[in-house]
């Protein structure tokens, strides 16, 4: 088992946990070195930072920006950045102001589907009112009773060809790197078994990524499999890209892998956390 995870949510984002109680899970859970990974945001680094530092838990600053890239919708996770540098912070605010006019148009698109007040109900389930993700209007469906789980309610209503689904721009993947890359940071391609790319794309995406100075890619998730920990390994070799590790946790209900919990990476890689 990994004494690392470089993987969370908090309620500044789409978490159940408030950065707090999160940075103490993750201390209870044996855990000796967290980042805190918010989607587009970082006000809650700074209080995992704290309670982490008061428990003798190192803590890494991290972010998880949503990127689109060609057709597909990525997540790069940047570790170890300042949270103060500004051009961070400036591109992190346009993200963040493009999920509040997204979250607009899926809640037209739901109503348009029959399901009334879902931007409200969403609103509701989001504390960080700047940051409203498809995750607060899934918990809002399940509370309709539209659903029975969140998981549900995403194959339902809130990917492609869904009624709540709209197409979105977030950042261009170069703009993440090198934000990250500004604020001291590296780069990491999040869950990368997750997206739907053909052989062809994803040999594009890697090489696109090592040519903007990406660093390393997640080979522990929560979102992947046993064998796929094997087949990201040894993408990663192949690029001369490190590896990390996290859960990806976003709440007691909702995670396939608690805190703490992820097993060792395969052999012979570079663990990106060497460097921190
Ligand atoms: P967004 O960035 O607003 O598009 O929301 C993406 C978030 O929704 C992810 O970070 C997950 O927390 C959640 N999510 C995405 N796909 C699923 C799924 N199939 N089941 C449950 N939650 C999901
Ligand atoms: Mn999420
Ligand atoms: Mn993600
Ligand atoms: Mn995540």
């Amino acid at each position: 088992m990994l004494d690392v995870d470089l993987h969370s949510h908090s309620t500044h984002s789409d978490g159940i946990l408030l950065p707090a109680v999160l940075a103490r899970r993750a201390f209870e859970q044996g855990v000796k070195l967290f980042a805190l990974t918010d989607h587009d945001e970082l006000s809650g680094l700074a209080e995992a930072r704290e309670v982490c530092e008061s428990l003798g838990v190192r803590f890494v600053s991290g972010v998880e920006i949503s990127v689109t890239w060609g057709e597909e919708t990525l997540h790069i996770v940047g570790l170890n950045i300042n949270p103060q540098h500004p051009s961070i912070a400036a591109g992190l605010g346009l993200i963040r102001k493009g999920r509040g006019e997204r979250a607009k148009r899926i809640a037209e698109q739901l109503d348009k589907a029959g399901i009334e007040g879902t931007l409200a109900g969403a609103q509701r389930y989001a504390s960080n009112p700047q940051l409203v993700s498809r995750a607060h209007f899934a918990r809002f469906l399940v509370e309709r009773g539209h659903a029975k789980n969140t998981q549900a309610v995403f194959k339902r209503y809130l990917i492609a060809g869904k009624p709540g689904f709209v197409e979105h721009q977030w950042a261009s993947l170069a703009q993440a790197v090198n934000w990250i890359d500004e604020a001291g940071g590296v780069s990491v391609i999040a869950h990368p078994g997750r997206y739907q790319l053909s052989p062809t794309l994803r040999e594009r995406l890697l090489a696109e990524f090592c040519d903007l100075g990406g660093t390393a890619i997640e080979v522990v998730t929560g979102s992947h499999t046993v064998d796929q920990y094997a087949i990201w390994g040894r993408h990663a070799k192949r690029f001369g890209l490190k590896a990390s590790a996290g859960s990806d946790f976003h709440g007691p209900q909702e995670s396939y892998l608690d805190i703490g919990r992820l097993p060792n990476l395969p052999e012979g890689l570079i663990p990106v956390w060497n460097s921190f």
